[in-house]
């Protein structure tokens, strides 16, 4: 039992996903007492995502130290963000043209698509109204109840102004905030640390019970959408950004990924980049080496903002029903599908199944039927599963070209 706790975090969880799949699939629903502790495993993540990157965020900006400084890094972030993004997307625009899903597509087009009344009264109508939404929600107007309800975008503003302003109080002051606050982040990823201990169990009953609810006829007729879908995945995450973090970040990929491997498969089982976050970070600093000044900065805003698997699925799927239901698009009108597929992979929360929510902002702005939705449906968990492990990929490749800009020399740097 000893030896088999010494065994690599990325190798226990490796086994796990295997072993749950394989239960899954041998013992069917007869698998599903045991999945509470996916669900246990999930609370304890979500109990320590926002004390984690609260003082995460402030100890990673107050050493930023002048506030030229922090201008200089976001802006590095953001340009990353948004060029990965579009990258992710334009590779999904190509191949839903190249592959065209939709066309003649089997479908039966009469499912109902889930309530969307909700997001479409949040998110409006227009790609604009979504933009002045999203700059709106990033204020939070009471600090607290953003914590509380885990609001991570206003979480992550509120800390980052903390951590500037504790940075800028005169030292007297400033250094037992920063002690503080240290100490307090210290603490936090020691409790992070325990429970990723029980990463191996969650994991296990949550691929076990993905696998025994799901079978394999939920693929007819939206085989070649899942598999363009899959495809574009593959080419961004494998061709795309190891090409940049070679050439950019002077990072070798094959390392990279392997000192994210805990982190990747945790995104790839729980389908949610913020309940991966605790060991997106924690991979980031202790197995890649990454500064906590450049990690604390790019990893929680990458989670909640930077979703470049979520955008290119939010492509091919708007294209793949119009397609569906015999609709030509035009140059303008794929051009919108790009716009607002960025925008609407910011707005998706990093939770599951957000994406496909927010597939609803572009079928209203490009004038799609919203009942779309209702046809993709079927194959959602599986490519929700696969995009987010390329959202906390974009994000950790995101890190360390950052790192590199920032003339840090960290673990997976190639010689
Ligand atoms: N589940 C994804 C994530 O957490 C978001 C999405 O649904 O696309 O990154």
């Amino acid at each position: 039992m000893h030896r088999l706790l010494q065994t690599p975090l990325h190798w226990q969880i490796l086994a796990a996903l295997v072993l749950g799949a394989l239960s899954g699939l041998l013992l069917g629903e007869t698998v599903l007492p045991v999945t509470f502790m996916g669900d246990l495993f999930l609370r304890a993540l979500r109990m320590v995502i926002v004390p984690l990157i609260v003082t995460s965020i402030i100890c990673g900006v107050s050493g930023l130290g002048a506030s030229g400084n922090m201008g200089r890094l976001g802006a590095k972030t953001l340009a990353f963000y948004t060029i990965s993004s579009l990258l992710a997307i334009v590779t999904g625009l190509l191949l839903a043209n190249l592959v065209q899903p939709g066309v003649d597509a089997d479908l039966g087009l009469q499912q109902q698509p889930e309530n969307l009344a909700h997001s479409i009264e949040r998110f409006g109508t227009s790609p604009w109204q979504a933009l002045l939404r999203l700059v709106m929600d990033m204020v939070p107007t009471n600090p607290i109840a953003a914590m509380a309800n885990g609001d991570m975008l206003q979480v992550i503003v509120f800390a980052l102004l903390l951590g500037v302003f504790i940075s800028r109080t005169p030292d007297a002051l400033r250094q037992p905030l920063e002690a503080f606050f240290q100490g307090s982040f210290a603490v936090m990823m020691g409790i992070t640390h325990f429970v990723l201990a029980f990463a191996p169990l969650g994991i296990f009953a949550l691929v076990a019970r993905t696998v025994a609810t799901t079978g394999l006829e939920v693929f007819a007729g939206l085989g070649f959408y899942a598999l363009t879908v899959f495809l574009g995945l593959v080419v961004h995450s494998c061709v795309t950004l190891p090409a940049i973090l070679f050439f950019f970040g002077r990072t070798s990929p094959v390392r990279h990924a392997q000192a994210m491997s805990p982190a990747l498969l945790t995104a790839f089982s729980t389908s949610s980049s913020s309940a991966t976050l605790p060991l997106t970070l924690d991979s980031l600093e202790n197995r890649a080496g990454i500064s906590n000044r450049v990690t604390s900065f790019v990893a929680p805003l990458g989670a909640t903002v930077n979703m470049d698997g979520t955008a290119l699925y939010e492509c091919v799927a708007a294209i793949f029903i119009a397609q569906a239901y015999g609709l030509e698009l035009s140059f303008a009108q794929q051009l919108l599908v790009v716009v607002t597929a960025l925008l609407a992979s910011i707005g998706a929360a990093g939770i599951p199944m957000a994406g496909l929510v927010m597939i609803s902002v572009i079928l209203t702005a490009v004038g799609l039927p919203l009942e779309g939705v209702g046809l993709i449906l079927a194959v959602d968990r599986v490519l929700d599963m696969c995009r987010t492990t390329v959202n906390v990929w974009s994000d950790s490749c995101g890190a360390a070209i950052i790192a590199n800009f920032e003339g840090e020399t960290h673990h997976t740097a190639r010689a």
